[in-house]
């Protein structure tokens, strides 16, 4: 028989503890911690980020710009073999979870928010301390906006921008190694939101159904919805 451990600090399981939104089980010694905001495992507050991190959350974060210049070149790199090339370099500018949160209205907390003057995209705010799964799928989020931008998609519905995003964020993800990646994977996928969850279903399925992603967007971009 094999003992479960206590995905926190690696102990036997105790018989009372709970269970977190990924499934991960977590011992009776941690009841009454504050959770992290990324994966529900017990956080760390002497590590002084933004928001509350465990130790595994806060090992992958990115803090600083300096962070930013060794993360983002990987990430960008792959969404230009993902098709999705934006006419300049994308630029990521961190910013405290604070000073962006009720910038959007209405669809729980805002990791990122990319700003465009017509097809001018003139700054890309990503929150920092997300650990890197996360903040790779928000910097692919916000390079899709940005794209639809400089590409001339006009005005699109919120849940055709949206899913459109999430879906590049999604396949950004499929090739990230690690539980982390598959974890915001599922949270895209599952997500209940009209406009993100089902914006990305929508997305998803109008690609499966024209045959290809590219065809989907040429749809979008003449007719400003989904086939
Ligand atoms: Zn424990
Ligand atoms: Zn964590």
């Amino acid at each position: 028989m094999i003992l479960p451990r206590c995905a926190a600090c690696g102990r036997i399981m105790t018989l009372t503890g709970y269970v977190t939104s990924n499934g991960e089980l977590v011992c009776q010694r941690h009841t009454g911690a504050q959770p992290s905001v990324c994966c529900g495992l017990p956080a760390d507050l002497s590590l002084g980020a933004d928001r509350p991190l465990c130790p595994r959350c806060a090992t992958s974060a990115v803090r600083t710009q300096q962070d930013v210049k060794r993360v983002l070149p990987p990430i960008a790199a792959r969404l230009r073999s993902l098709s999705i090339r934006t006419t300049t370099p994308v630029r990521v500018r961190l910013v405290p979870f604070g000073e962006v949160q009720g910038l959007l209205g209405g669809h729980g907390e805002v990791l990122g928010v990319t700003v465009s003057l017509g097809s001018e995209v003139v700054d890309l705010m990503v929150v920092r301390d997300l650990p890197l799964a996360r903040f790779g799928a928000v910097v692919a989020h916000e390079v899709m906006h940005a794209y639809l931008a400089q590409q001339g998609f006009g005005m699109l519905p919120p849940e055709v921008a949206e899913g459109l995003c999430e879906l590049l964020a999604h396949a950004w993800l499929k090739d990230q190694p690690g539980a982390p990646a598959q974890w915001e994977r599922r949270r895209i996928s599952e997500n209940p939101d009209p406009v993100y969850g089902g914006g990305f279903r929508a997305a998803r399925a109008a690609a499966i159904r024209v045959g290809g992603v590219r065809r989907m967007l040429e749809h979008v971009r003449r007719c400003g919805e989904f086939p």
